[in-house]
């Protein structure tokens, strides 16, 4: 069986990953092949990072690898925060902060349009193939709801009313970004 690195140590995500792919690939985490340093991040697009992280993963442990990146994208502010979505407000990474920040800087705005965005790289015997994940919505004007993580409470996913911090993870896993970019990603490696 191909054993392929995730370059995570989130566990959701690696659940996740191990039950779309069944029982034909082998999903190892970052510590499972003793990868205890922080992965390089320093590239200003998603692409470039997710690409950063896993080539990172295959020139020091020879491994194939697969590694994400995301961010939201908010039209009327030219796409930001995009790549710097985690460290918007600061260093100190604080999702409070970040979304005072959001709701600040689009408080005269009536254009409420924005997106998630995942880019996910993988690199097949070092060579790099990258899937995209979309889900587009609008953001509130006040925070809703209480799950999820990041900008969650503030986002209203098209086609839906609720936030995705008021929805399961259940129904969010269903139309996330991440959940459709890993989805190309498990159908590129079923197929190949
Ligand atoms: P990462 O690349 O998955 O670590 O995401 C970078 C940053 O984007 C996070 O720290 C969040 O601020 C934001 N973000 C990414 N995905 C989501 C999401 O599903 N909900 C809310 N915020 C997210």
């Amino acid at each position: 069986m191909k054993k392929i690195c995730f370059a995570t140590n989130n566990p959701n995500k690696l659940k996740e990953i191990k039950e779309l792919l069944g029982n034909q690939f082998e999903i190892v985490s970052l510590k499972d092949i003793g990868c205890e340093e922080e992965l390089p991040e320093t590239q200003d697009t998603m692409e470039g990072n997710s690409l950063q992280k896993a080539r990172y993963v295959f020139d020091h442990y020879n491994i194939d690898c697969f590694a994400d990146d995301s961010g939201l994208e908010v039209e009327a502010l030219n796409g930001a925060p995009g790549v710097y979505s985690a460290r918007y407000a600061g260093l100190q990474r604080n999702n409070e902060d970040n979304m005072a920040l959001l709701l600040q800087n689009l408080q005269h705005e009536t254009n409420r349009s924005a997106q998630f965005r995942t880019v996910v790289t993988l690199t097949e015997n070092g060579k790099p193939v990258q899937f995209e994940g979309i889900i587009k919505g609008l953001i509130l004007r006040e925070k809703k709801g209480n799950k999820g993580f990041g900008y969650d409470p503030l986002f209203v996913p098209e086609g839906h009313k609720r936030s995705f911090a008021e929805m399961s993870a259940e129904e969010k896993n269903k139309c996330s970004h991440r959940a459709r970019a890993i989805e190309k990603l498990t159908k590129y490696l079923l197929k190949n």
